[in-house]
């Protein structure tokens, strides 16, 4: 059995304003995990995120770290900061010192460590992510997706046991989108459970495996990615587009043809459209 890492009970969150953005939200997350949450616009996924490190209080329910209910003491913030860390969609939120590198010392240097071992965090991670070679360009002048790629740099450097990272790859090229999702999937290889919120189905499709999904502050559904993915009426509802693969083999099953329509890899479909082929 797996172990829990990340707990949310019956969590609901209302706005001073009056917005109920989370209703009685039930959700899992197991160590080593590789996790979306989906969901259009306005979902409440941002809203979720800052309960996953105590940012925000529940207005109802609560959340366990490791099995430990979380805790809004100064102390117990601490430690769940130093477990969980957190990379903001906008760069421009995360980076503000003059250069790379002491952006990423910022974090290990609040968690009181010592100048070495400073030193060895900020080049390690650096390394990781692939941006050594600009540690002491001003983090201004870099491109968005090396922003992206510093500014989770500085939360390897915390060395948290859980990634949560809002829309990570929303605004980069292709390249700049697999480089991010390599970098994930490395610290996941190593044993970093990893969350992310996109609405983009391709993307995610190449990289998660659980799948949550949130439409109007409920969840929706949970569960690995052909279900989830396959299913065109839960999609719809949820304002999200079914990948290609989906939208091809309904497609051709509306057209009369016997296809498996809960595959979704791209190996999968081919399979599929050459049983055609043969039969
Ligand atoms: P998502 O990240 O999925 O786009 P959010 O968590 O940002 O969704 O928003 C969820 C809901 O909460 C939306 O209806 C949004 O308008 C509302 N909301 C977000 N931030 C605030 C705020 N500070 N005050 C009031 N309502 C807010």
């Amino acid at each position: 059995m797996n172990e829990s890492h990340l707990s949310v009970k019956n969590l609901s969150y209302t706005y001073p304003d009056g917005t109920r953005a989370l209703k009685n939200v039930n959700m899992e997350i197991f160590k080593g995990e590789k996790v979306a949450i989906m969901g259009p616009n306005g979902a409440g996924k941002s809203t979720l995120f800052s309960h996953f490190n105590g940012l925000t209080e529940p207005t109802s329910g609560y959340l366990e770290l490791d099995g430990k209910k979380m805790e809004y003491d100064k102390k117990t913030l601490l430690e769940i900061r130093q477990k969980v860390g957190i990379v903001f969609q906008d760069p421009n939120d995360q980076l503000f010192a003059p250069t790379v590198k002491e952006d990423v010392a910022f974090g290990p240097m609040n968690l009181g460590l010592d100048y070495e071992e400073v030193e060895k965090r900020v080049n390690e991670a650096l390394e990781l992510v692939g941006m050594k070679k600009f540690k002491d360009k001003t983090p201004h002048h870099l491109s968005g997706g090396q922003q992206k790629r510093v500014a989770i740099a500085g939360i390897i450097a915390m060395r948290p046991e859980i990634m949560i990272l809002d829309e990570p790859t929303a605004g980069l090229d292709p390249q700049g989108v697999d480089q991010v999702l390599t970098i994930l999937n490395n610290l996941n290889k190593d044993g970093m459970s990893i969350v992310i919120s996109s609405h983009d189905i391709e993307m995610v499709n190449g990289f998660a495996e659980k799948i949550f999904v949130l439409y109007e502050g409920e969840l929706l559904a949970r569960g690995d990615k052909h279900e989830i993915f396959s299913n065109k009426e839960l999609l719809k509802k949820a304002h999200l587009k079914a990948p290609i693969t989906t939208e091809i083999l309904y497609k051709l099953k509306e057209k009369g043809f016997d296809v498996d329509t809960t595959k979704i890899n791209i190996d999968e479909v081919i399979d599929e459209i050459m049983k055609i082929k043969k039969s």
